[in-house]
C-alpha cells in the first residue's frame, strides 16, 4: 500500500484531477489532520473508495510518548516493517525563537534515517548501526502526528530541526521531498527557511543541496577544530576533512538575514579547552556564523564524559568575547541530542521479551 503522505500536492494533482480535488485531500489531511478517508465529507464516494484501494494514512504509528521535566515531548514511532524512529517537540524560550512569548515557537526535532551509517564517537544513534532510510513520507508524518497529538492550529508556527536520528545527506532524495511536502502552502506550509538541515558534512551532497536553492537552513555537526581530532569523532572526516566542507559552506545559498548555525558537542577533556575555543574562532572567520555548544549526553557504554560548567562558561565566554554568537543549547535541545536513546531503549525491551 502506498503511503498518501509520499505525495506531493502536483502528484496527487496528476492523479486526481481537477487540481482542487488534490487540494481537499492535502487540506484533511494537513489541516485537519484526518487519517480516515471515509471522513473527507467533500470528497466524493468513488474518490474516497479509489483513496482506500491506493493508499494508506496509516504506515507511521505513534507507539510511546515522553515527557521530560522540562516540557519537551519525545516521540517513538513505529513503521509498517516492524522498526521505530522518534521525534521530539521543543518549546522555544523566548529569548531563542526570538518572538514574544505570547508567540511562543514550537521546534520539532525531525529524524531522517532508522540509524545512522556514519557512527560518530558519541553519538547513540550511531552505535546502533544503519537500518534503512525514512521514506519522505515517513519524515512528514511524524509533524502530522505532533500536530495532531498537541491539537496545534494549521497556521500555529513551527521551525523542523533534521536532528534526530540519522544524516539527512545520506537520504538526499527523500529528505529533500519531504522538504517540499513540508513546505506545501496547500498543507503544511512550513516555510524552508523555518527549516534546517543538520549534517555531519558530506561535502559533494551540500554542494548539490545548495544547486537546488530550496532557502533551507544548513547546520554543520563540526565538534572538533582540527582533523586528527574530528576524523576520530565524526568519522566522515575522513572523507570530508574541515577544510573541504568549510569551502563548500561558503558556497552555499544562505539566507542572508540568518547565520550559519556550526554545532559544537563539548566533551569533557577531549575538546572542551580554551585553546580549542581559540581555534574555533580562528576557523569560523569570515562567516557569518553561530555556534551551538552542546554538551555531551552521557549514554551506556561511553566512555565520554559531561564536560564542568566552569570550562563551559569559559569556552562560552571566549566565543563571545571574539564576536562570535553563542548559544547554549537548552534542556530540551540537550536532551533532543540524544535523540536514538528512546528508540534504543524499546528495542531492548523488546529484545528481552
Ligand atoms: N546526523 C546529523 C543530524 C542528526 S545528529 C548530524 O550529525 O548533524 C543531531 C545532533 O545531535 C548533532 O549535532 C550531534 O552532535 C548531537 N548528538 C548526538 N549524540 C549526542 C550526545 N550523546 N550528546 C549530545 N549531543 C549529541
Ligand atoms: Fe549519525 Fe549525526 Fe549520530 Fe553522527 S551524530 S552518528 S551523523 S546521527
Amino acid at each position: 500500500m502506498r503511503n498518501i503522505y509520499d505525495y506531493t500536492l502536483d502528484e496527487l494533482a496528476q492523479q486526481f484531477s481537477p487540481t482542487y480535488r488534490a487540494k481537499q485531500i492535502y487540506s484533511w489531511l494537513y489541516h485537519r489532520y484526518i487519517d480516515d478517508f471515509d471522513l473527507m465529507s467533500n470528497v466524493s464516494k468513488e474518490l474516497r473508495t479509489t483513496l482506500k484501494e491506493s493508499f494508506s494514512t496509516q504506515c507511521v504509528t505513534i507507539l510511546k510518548i515522553e515527557h521530560s521535566i522540562d516540557g519537551s515531548k519525545k516521540y517513538l514511532f513505529g513503521t509498517r516493517d516492524g522498526h521505530s524512529y522518534e521525534a521530539v517537540l521543543l518549546q522555544m524560550r523566548e529569548e531563542q525563537s526570538g518572538e514574544k512569548a505570547s508567540e511562543a515557537r514550537y521546534t520539532i526535532c525531525l529524524s531522517s534515517q532508522i540509524g545512522c551509517r556514519v557512527g560518530c564517537a558519541f553519538c547513540y544513534t550511531g552505535k546502533g548501526g544503519f537500518v534503512r532510510n525514512l521514506s519522505a513520507g515517513e519524515i512528514v508524518a511524524q509533524v502530522v502526528h505532533i500536530k495532531r497529538d498537541n491539537g496545534f492550529a494549521p497556521q500555529k508556527g513551527l521551525n523542523i530541526v533534521f536532528m534526530g536520528m540519522g544524516e539527512p545527506l545520506d537520504n538526499f532524495d527523500n529528505v529533500v521531498r519531504a522538504i517540499t511536502i513540508l513546505s506545501s502552502k496547500d498543507g503544511l506550509s512550513i516555510a524552508p527557511r523555518r527549516q534546517t538541515i543538520s549534517t555531519s558534512g558530506i561535502a559533494p551532497r551540500i554542494e548539490q543541496l545548495g544547486k537546488l536553492n530550496l532557502g533551507v537552513q544548513l547546520a554543520l555537526s563540526l565538534h572538533a577544530v582540527n582533523d586528527v581530532l574530528r576524523s576520530k569523532l565524526v568519522p566522515m572526516n575522513r572523507s570530508y576533512n574541515i577544510r573541504e566542507v568549510l569551502d563548500v559552506l561558503r558556497q552555499f545559498p544562505f539566507d542572508s538575514r540568518k547565520r550559519l548555525l556550526f554545532e559544537y558537542i563539548m566533551i569533557k577533556d577531549v575538546n572542551d579547552d580554551l585553546a580549542s575555543a581559540k581555534e574555533l574562532v580562528r576557523l569560523l572567520n569570515g562567516f557569518k556564523a553561530k555556534v551551538n555548544l552542546i554538551l555531551f549526553n552521557p549514554h551506556e557504554g561511553s566512555s565520554f564524559a559531561r564536560p564542568n560548567a566552569e570550562s563551559v562558561r569559559k569556552f562560552q565566554e571566549f566565543l563571545l568575547s571574539r564576536g562570535l554568537l553563542c548559544l547554549r543549547k537548552s534542556l530540551g535541545l540537550d536532551i533532543s541530542a540524544a535523540c536514538g536513546q528512546l528508540r534504543e531503549k524499546n528495542v531492548r525491551a523488546q529484545a528481552q521479551l
